[in-house]
């Protein structure tokens, strides 16, 4: 398999290159060459189908063995045998549980096999890389946990000091591995991810310690998630029939993973698009427009974003795979801050496309209600994608699915505040408030933050 640029002009690179790249020289985002075509068939389990269905995309980069060793591993770190259990809401609507994985949010089923990836594209070159990454919470846990104790990679995740939750703090400063290194940054989530944008700017510095990043705009993990769409058909009916799914959306990262599985042959009709108050996705849908403004943050922070990353790779496929019409598209995005879809474009989405968003007052009452109804709770980025699916579906025939990103003991006090009861965390984190942290201040300063990289990579 081969990979091309969403903006046309970077080299064309195989899978291995593409996943050590992340962002395209021209600075597009890797798409695959061609999209390749599901089989029938679908009676293994959750590994079974990984392999399978993610097989073609590593094609000519990774030996079969090797790749159904680390998927297997990969899924191994999950608490349940099937990896993505299936569960029925108060009204039939089927819930896809992702957050079994060791950091209680979807982003694990993709990072505890990029991680591996990584490690082993490495290894086999005699490489090494630092990653660094900025988090604002979900991400940088999953990154870490990805990447603890990996031979051929450190890990330096930045975070502002005071303003992540004590959960999502832990998560990550009770890692005990050496190549694992946490930054308290005197600063904002913004100043974190200047610091990281100026480290990799730094051309001698990046080079000097082989700097890298598994964000969200690595195919890698669009690729990981395609998964759990063809194994939520199989549960449901088969590979070949109709399911619907509502994704709860930040990077677009998540549901645009459902967009390839529906262009490698699954049939899915309808694909709902969930925003909380930052709604620019559903703008984007159900308007064809997007306009910049100001981030509100909502009870759902890992949606709280106004550019979604991912949505280029969508822009490509629409200005049929036209690089250099996506480039134009979007510069004039960034020069006017406001987006236009041409109207051709616009209406070949109406079909296979939905989107609605949700304030936190409505996601509040949604977790109060299902708890009583069902018993079942939900976290608050799960609450936008279960009302997105009830407010959207179009077909009642058709099984609807909606995506659980986050478990509920991640997010307790929103969930304290709906429900009237604390979720516990699971058993495996039951005592991560007793676990002895690691973590150094530093102020927001990247030349100091490059000397403590510099220092602590091994
Ligand atoms: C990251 C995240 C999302 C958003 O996923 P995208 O792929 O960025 O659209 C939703 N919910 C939770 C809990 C997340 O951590």
């Amino acid at each position: 398999m081969r990979y091309v640029s969403t903006r046309g002009s970077a080299p064309v690179l195989g899978f291995g290159d593409t996943l050590l790249a992340g962002l395209a020289d021209d600075g597009g985002l890797y798409v695959p060459e061609s999209w390749p075509l599901l089989a029938d068939g679908g009676q293994g389990d959750y590994v079974e189908t990984a392999v399978e269905v993610m097989a073609p995309f590593v094609a000519g980069s990774i030996h079969e063995d090797d790749f159904a060793t680390m998927v297997s591993e990969a899924y191994a770190a999950f608490d349940v045998p099937d990896v993505t259990p299936l569960v029925e809401l108060s009204d039939g609507i089927h819930l896809m549980e992702l957050f079994h994985g060791p950091t209680l949010a979807f982003k694990d089923v993709a990072l505890q096999l990029v991680g591996r990836l990584f490690d082993h594209e490495l290894s086999r070159r005699g490489e090494r890389a630092t990653i660094v990454g900025a988090t604002s919470g979900d991400t940088g846990s999953a990154a870490i946990e990805a990447c603890r104790d990996r031979d051929a990679v450190d890990i330096v995740i930045l975070h502002p000091a005071g303003r992540v939750s004590d959960v999502q703090r832990r998560q990550m400063t009770t890692v005990q591995s050496a190549n694992v290194h946490n930054v308290a940054v005197d600063g904002t989530f913004d100043d974190c991810q200047d610091l990281v944008k100026a480290m990799f700017a730094d051309v001698a510095f990046r080079d000097e310690v082989r700097l890298s990043a598994v964000n969200s705009i690595n195919w890698a993990r669009v690729m990981a998630q395609v998964v759990y769409y063809v194994v939520a058909a199989e549960r449901l009916g088969g590979r070949r029939a109709p399911v619907a799914f509502s994704v709860p959306t930040g990077n677009f990262g998540n549901v645009f993973a459902g967009h390839v599985a529906r262009l490698s042959g699954l049939t899915v009709p309808q694909l709902v698009v969930g925003s909380n108050t930052n709604d620019v996705l559903t703008r984007f849908f159900t308007e064809g427009t997007m306009d910049i403004t100001e981030v509100v943050p909502t009870t759902s922070p890992s949606m709280d974003i106004q550019v979604s990353s991912n949505l280029e790779r969508l822009l490509f496929e629409i200005n049929g795979r036209d690089g250099a019409a996506v480039g134009a598209q979007l510069d004039d995005f960034r020069a006017t801050g406001t987006f236009r879809l041409d109207p051709v474009q616009h209406a070949s989405l109406a079909s296979g496309w939905a989107g609605a968003r949700f304030n936190d007052d409505a996601v509040r009452a949604c977790i109060a209600d299902e708890a009583v109804r069902s018993g079942l709770v939900l976290d608050p980025h799960t609450a936008v994608g279960v009302l997105a699916a009830r407010a959207c579906r179009r077909d009642p025939l058709i099984p609807m699915v909606a995506l659980a990103t986050a478990h509920p003991a991640k997010f307790p006090d929103a969930v304290e505040a709906a429900t009237g009861s604390r979720p516990e965390l699971p058993d495996h984190l039951a005592d991560l408030h007793d676990r002895p942290e690691r973590l150094t201040a530093l102020p927001a300063d990247v030349a100091v933050i490059e000397d403590f990289v510099r220092s602590h990579r091994r």
